[in-house]
């Protein structure tokens, strides 16, 4: 693992003692699930464990913000990832979900349905990394395409499903767009080749953070404050706690920074991390459309990044998971905590623009073009045809160049911790990653994500980050103003 200066003070392993003190910025999936992971954990009965997060003020009690990532009305629960140790994660995870049968089980009173997943790709060219060089040989590791990802993704599910004949029997290869066409159910298809996974499905996002807050806070153990985090205290080597939009200050022995796409703004993350915003339009459907839909699978398309889950409550959802806007942001008076003292931290950070900070925020013009586009695909009803979006949102993703995520200490800064990097794939491990990040932070890692989820940053390293792991539909590097409608401009 890179390390910022070898002789930064956080840089030696110390053995660890739980600290007295613990804050954690940020109750999103990373952040709550952080909370609840070391609320029950004995090492840490004597320490208090607080949760600061920008909620809005005028809705006490409400945890996460409306706007961060984790609040909407669906994620998709999969364990179709590329990477095997992922999709093992994911596995796990799919045995929490599928307790549905109590109110009190996560996956009860319909915060999850198995309804199946289509996971497809286009045949696309290889991308431009991996064009081959005069010599013939390759420039560089090629990079993956949606197609690849799909081909892995349904290797790995294969593999993890092989335990038990029944889980096994629930993943079938759709080797055309007539059978994705005929598996999707809609009329609809999309992609040239794929799979469907009945063994993966969807979570309600926003009932089921409700339901998880309720489950932190039945433990009696964690204080909540609302508030917005303006910058990190600190002496030469340690940060010694937060400041708040309203003065006040907040201190603990560990920070544990989970800010999702805010993140850059309070830590220098060196480019390790990017926040960038993704498109989502929603249309309200008849009960009879809700009831058409309610069993269908999930479709992604791993070339264009389009993907649609079964409606919620006559809401129906369509959304593309791409390179995503970036939205770069002047922070004249509190720059973020830089790498260490002697390099001066960014004073342009791409940060989320949210609908809640910006009532009047739309999604750029070509962006709902695009979306439309996958609606008519995927749904081609004549109804839906024209029918109005009722609402578009940008959701923010904390990107990483690999897709990994970024939770381990900071390699300067004493009592600092990040868990973040989420990029756009965090919500289905909701069930298990609190307890692997408190893993990270009793410095006992999991081991198949050694070298994934480290700080990875070394001084100047600093550059562009698109995310490359093969999921990604549309262009790397727009940038929000640029592409927003006249009137929505520059912020
Ligand atoms: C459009 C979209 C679709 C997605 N689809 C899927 C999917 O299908 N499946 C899946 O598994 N994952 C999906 N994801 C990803 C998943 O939702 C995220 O990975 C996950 O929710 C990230 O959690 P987080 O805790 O890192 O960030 P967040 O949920 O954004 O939480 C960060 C919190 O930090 C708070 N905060 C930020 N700055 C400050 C500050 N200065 N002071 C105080 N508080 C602060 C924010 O208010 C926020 O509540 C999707 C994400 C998006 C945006």
């Amino acid at each position: 693992m890179a390390r910022a200066a070898s002789s930064s003070p956080s840089s030696s392993p110390l053995p660890f003692s739980p600290p007295s003190s613990i804050l954690i910025i940020g109750s999103g999936v990373f952040g709550l699930s952080t909370a609840l992971a070391l609320a029950r954990r004995d090492d840490f009965a004597h320490c208090s464990i607080t949760v600061v997060d920008r909620s809005d003020t005028a809705q006490p009690g409400v945890f996460p913000s409306p706007d961060a990532a984790s609040i909407d009305t669906s994620r998709i629960i999969r364990a179709d990832y590329a990477d095997p140790a992922y999709a093992a994660l994911g596995d796990e995870a799919q045995v929490q979900w599928r307790k549905q049968d109590e109110p009190a089980d996560l996956g009860g009173q319909g915060r999850y349905s198995e309804t199946g997943l289509i996971l497809v790709g286009d045949f696309t060219p290889p991308a431009p990394s991996a064009a081959p060089s005069a010599d013939g040989g390759l420039k560089q590791k090629p990079k993956l395409t949606g197609m690849d990802y799909a081909r892995l993704s349904w290797a790995n599910v294969l593999s993890l499903a092989a335990k038990d004949p029944e889980l096994a029997a629930r993943v079938r290869e759709l080797p055309d767009s007539e059978a994705i066409r005929e598996a999707l159910g809609t009329g609809g298809s999309s992609g040239f080749w794929g799979y469907i996974n009945h063994n993966s499905g969807w979570a309600n996002a926003a009932a089921t953070m409700a339901w998880f807050l309720d489950e932190v806070q039945q433990t009696g153990r964690v204080n909540f404050i609302a508030g917005t985090v303006v910058s990190l205290e600190h002496d030469e080597t340690t940060v010694t706690g937060t400041k708040l939009s309203d003065g006040r200050v907040l201190s603990a022995d560990l920070i544990v920074v989970a800010a999702g796409a805010w993140t850059g703004g309070l830590v220098d993350l060196g480019g390790q991390a990017v926040a960038t915003g993704q498109v989502m339009a929603y249309v309200e459907l008849t009960q009879a459309e809700q009831d058409e839909l309610a069993n269908t699978p999930v479709i992604l398309n791993l070339s264009s990044g389009h993907f649609i889950i079964p409606p919620t409550n006559r809401v129906l959802k369509i959304a593309r998971h791409a390179y995503g806007y970036l939205n770069p942001t002047t922070l004249l008076t509190n720059p973020p905590l830089p790498l260490n003292p002697a390099i001066t931290p960014p004073t342009t950070v791409s940060l989320p623009r949210t609908a809640l900070t910006d009532p009047s925020l739309s999604i750029p013009r070509d962006a709902e073009l695009d979306l439309r586009y996958a609606l008519q695909e995927m749904i081609p009803w004549s109804t839906l045809r024209n029918r109005p979006f009722s609402k578009t949102r940008l959701c923010w993703y904390s990107d990483t160049a690999t897709g990994d995520f970024l939770i381990d200490y900071h390699p300067y800064w004493r009592g600092l911790f990040v868990a973040t990097g989420d990029s756009g794939h965090a919500f289905k491990f909701l069930p298990v990653i609190g307890d692997k990040i408190a893993d990270c932070i009793v410095r006992e890692p999991p081991a198949e994500f050694r070298g994934k989820w480290d700080w990875k940053v070394t001084e100047g390293s600093r550059r562009d980050v698109f995310t490359e792991d093969g999921t990604r539909g549309g262009t790397p590097g727009l940038v929000l103003a640029d592409v927003l409608p006249e009137e929505h401009g520059r912020a």
